[in-house]
């Protein structure tokens, strides 16, 4: 809390006076201190590919210089930990796209089911790659909404890609859309997507705090399969720029859902 004390004198007077303020400074405090974090982890997010690229030059400069099969092999670390800079960097890029646009609601039309069966075939290698089934349980008809297609088809990517990286080998991934008449939370009629996955779930203890930047329940799994940390907290800013919701319902040892609530008015 701040407090300022302002003397005055009454021009019309009355005499000597003074303004008190009293200043609520949490919220203020608790964003400095978020983008403290926020740097933090940045910083920390990109150090560690890259201290592993020059200790891996420095090792075909060396040791490795005569040995084709270490050289390989380095090679291909290599260009893995710089994809994983570039993912890092293109999540970082949408998410501060999607911050300073987020108080303007995306007015064009948008067809949902059209939406998610490009979403299919873009990520049909990596289903095949983990051995899962996709699932889509759509009406025939096209859902339109009002939204922003890139973004929309971003949420549909990350909780796509989320299911088939957390979900159980051979079991299906089901993705459910449906019209709700009216939505409760939403207060009118509503679009529901949903991302059913069969694998290890989320303990209740994680959940609220899921969807942060860089919060990741278990870190060494998330970037064994090359997550950036960045997946949730994107499809939550597009989710809050379409003025819908984001419902998580899981259960550890069982699977997860997530619920994409987009108004249809
Ligand atoms: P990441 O790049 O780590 O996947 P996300 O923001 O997409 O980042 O997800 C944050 C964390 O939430 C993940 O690290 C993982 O622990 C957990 N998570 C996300 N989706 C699922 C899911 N479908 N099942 C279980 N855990 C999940």
């Amino acid at each position: 809390l701040a407090v300022t004390i302002n003397p005055f004198t009454d021009p019309s007077g009355g005499g000597p006076g003074a303004i008190i303020a009293f200043e609520d400074q949490t919220a203020l405090e608790q964003s400095a201190s978020i983008r403290r974090d926020f740097v933090a982890n940045v910083s920390h997010e990109l150090r560690t590919p890259l201290t592993a690229l020059v200790g891996f030059i420095d090792t075909l400069r060396g040791a490795a210089r005569d040995d084709p099969a270490a050289r390989d092999r380095f090679l291909g670390i290599m260009e893995r930990e710089a994809g994983r800079m570039i993912r890092l960097v293109n999540d970082l890029l949408s998410l501060s796209r999607v911050e300073s646009e987020e108080r303007r609601r995306p007015e064009a039309r948008v067809d949902l089911v059209a939406l998610i069966r490009a979403t299919l075939v873009t990520l049909r290698d990596q289903a095949r790659a983990a051995g899962v089934a996709v699932d889509l349980q759509a009406p025939d008809d096209a859902i339109q909404i009002r939204g922003d297609a890139d973004q929309l088809t971003q949420v549909c990517q990350n909780l796509l890609e989320n299911a088939l990286k957390y979900g159980a080998a051979g079991q299906a991934v089901t993705i459910r859309v449906g019209r709700i008449e009216r939505e409760p939370v939403l207060r009118g009629p509503a679009v529901q997507i949903e991302f059913i996955d069969k694998g290890e779930g989320i303990d209740a203890l994680h959940l609220p705090r899921i969807t942060e930047r860089f919060y990741r329940v278990d870190t060494h799994r998330s970037r064994e399969k090359g997550g950036t940390g960045l997946g949730l907290a994107i499809v939550k800013h597009i989710v809050n720029r379409h003025r819908g919701r984001l419902k998580i319902e899981s259960e550890p040892g069982k699977g997860s859902n997530f619920i994409v609530l987009l108004p249809a008015d």
